[in-house]
């Protein structure tokens, strides 16, 4: 089975090469903000407890996102290969997906980064506020929340990927077609 983590920060386009490469290459896509996205719509005790995390740009608990992970890997055996969009954000997270990968006798194939500067995510995050409409791309506080968030909790997972040779970047300062077609070349 191939598991790779689509790696990024808010707004570098992970969601979009994500469905390109579930159409083209038939992986089973899990964005941990998408599921925590539903399970607010649906008022679920879950989506309570992470509205105010996520409207205010901060992260839910490591054992909310593992727990979601373990039950997407648990219910698609069938699938031939996950992309994680979204997770691990933290050291914790990545600790907690290899243990998860272990115990089912696999491990993580490895992580595709797409690299974007603060200014980028601002401009990309706020042209997407006027398409989608997500309370957590709205504000210039919030993103620069999001963005000090990723500096502090999620970049440190970039060394410990490195440490494993397992972590592969790309520039991704063009097009979407000219981005995509660097991120597809690193997934089989
Ligand atoms: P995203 O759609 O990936 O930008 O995620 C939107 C929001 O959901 C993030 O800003 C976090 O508040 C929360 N979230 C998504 N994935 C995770 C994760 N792996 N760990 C903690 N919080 C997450």
């Amino acid at each position: 089975m191939k598991y790779y983590v689509l790696f990024g920060p808010p707004g570098a386009g992970k969601g979009t090469f994500a469905k390109l490469l579930v159409e083209n290459h038939g992986y089973y896509h899990i964005s941990t903000g998408d599921m925590l996205r539903k399970e607010i719509a649906a008022g679920s005790e879950l989506g309570l407890k992470a509205k105010d995390l996520i409207e205010k740009g901060n992260l839910v608990p490591d054992e909310v996102v593992c727990g979601m992970i373990r039950s997407e890997f648990a219910a698609n055996g069938g699938v031939r290969g996950f992309l994680l969009d979204g997770f691990p954000r933290t050291v914790a997270q990545a600790e907690a997906l290899d243990k998860m990968l272990s115990e089912m006798g696999d491990e993580l194939t490895r992580v595709v980064s797409i690299y974007i500067t603060d200014e980028e995510v601002r401009r990309r995050i706020k042209g997407r506020a006027l398409v989608e409409n997500r309370a957590d791309d709205a504000d210039d506080e919030i993103i620069s929340t999001r963005i000090r968030n990723y500096h502090e909790k999620t970049e440190p997972v970039i060394n410990y990927y490195k440490a494993q040779g397992k972590y592969f970047e790309v520039i991704a300062d063009g097009t979407i077609p000219e981005n995509y077609a660097k991120v597809e070349a690193l997934v089989d």
